[in-house]
């Protein structure tokens, strides 16, 4: 059987000259696993533009195979850097650590057949995490994948307004996006602007769920309405993530209002979007992040068993 067969995703040129895009073969589920692999190149993140070119160099010691595969996926519309081989790895290279001399972790960028064939977006579908004790990249969904959907990764970070994402995206990519986000109305667009910087400084201005507890003056469903919305606002902004933290605050507060079904509801959701989010490296430790499934997984089995159970009833 063909091995490609089982893949969830193909890798497709949609243009002459704008290289490839990668695109899911089947529904791929939040989580699930697209590829894994080890970079086919490294090399040290400021490589200066010497002559002859060291990018040139890397890619002469290539299998050809692999070679002509990675220079054919290029966006040549993009071109203006001086060989194929820097444009390639400066637009398509990723920034991995590796453990140096005495333990010292050090940036890199390197180059992956698969996931640097993936494109950008500012609303993305997938997200990857490097593991440098395995020398392995894995690329997983972030939210449910259709059939047929292109396959997106994040090249900058996502909390900020579109001027600020183009900025970084033009110059250290050499592209402007004109991803669903990047192409709204200017009324829609203002709005996007507005939700993304909410987003960013949520946590700062947020009531914590130990002082709604605390005290009955808050509104019983403040502190739910508020993440509520703040879940809203993920998702009419495309973002997968980070969902979990306002799921296990939602659930709490079922909990505490005494509201068995409401709080086992939230609390299953909140399990699996830290299954999720923990699985794409989004939670910074993987071990608090499995802790924090656990519990709300032990919430769901024994609800009347939570610290909280009912003290807000
Ligand atoms: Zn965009």
């Amino acid at each position: 059987m063909d091995p490609a067969a089982n893949l969830p995703f193909r890798i497709a040129r949609t243009g002459n000259l704008s290289g490839t895009q990668v695109f899911a073969s089947r529904d791929i589920e939040a989580g699930e696993l697209i590829s894994v692999e080890p970079p086919i190149a490294v090399l040290p993140l400021a490589l200066p533009s010497l002559s002859p070119s060291p990018f040139d160099a890397i890619f002469e010691r290539l299998d050809p195979d692999v070679r002509r595969t990675i220079e054919g996926s290029a966006d040549r519309t993009l071109r203006k850097r001086r060989t194929l081989a820097e444009h390639i790895i400066r637009t398509r290279g990723i920034c991995i650590e590796l453990r140096g001399e005495n333990g010292r972790v050090v940036g890199h960028t390197g180059i992956f057949l698969i996931a640097s064939q993936v494109k950008h977006s500012c609303s993305p579908n997938a997200a990857y995490v490097w593991d440098k004790d395995t020398f392995t990249l894995t690329l997983r969904a972030g939210r449910h994948i259709a059939v047929g959907e292109e396959i997106t990764i994040a090249y900058t970070p996502l909390m900020r307004p579109r001027v600020a994402r183009q900025l970084i995206l033009r110059s250290s990519y050499g592209f402007n996006c004109t991803c669903s986000a990047c192409t709204l109305p200017v009324a829609e667009s203002v709005r996007s602007d507005q939700a993304r910087i909410e987003l960013a400084k949520w946590w700062e201005h947020s009531v914590s769920f130990e002082y709604w507890l605390a005290d009955d003056e808050q509104p019983r469903d403040a502190l739910i309405l508020a993440h509520v919305r703040a879940l809203a606002v993920l998702d009419s902004e495309g973002l997968f993530a980070p969902r979990a933290k306002h799921l296990e605050v939602v659930a709490r507060c079922y909990g505490a209002l005494g509201m068995r079904d409401a709080f086992v509801k939230q609390a299953t959701e909140a399990a699996d979007a830290w299954r999720v989010e923990s699985a794409l490296g989004l939670t910074g430790s993987r071990e608090k992040a499995e802790q924090r499934r656990r519990r709300c997984g032990r919430w769901t089995r024994d609800p009347e068993a939570a610290v909280f159970w009912a003290k807000r009833a």
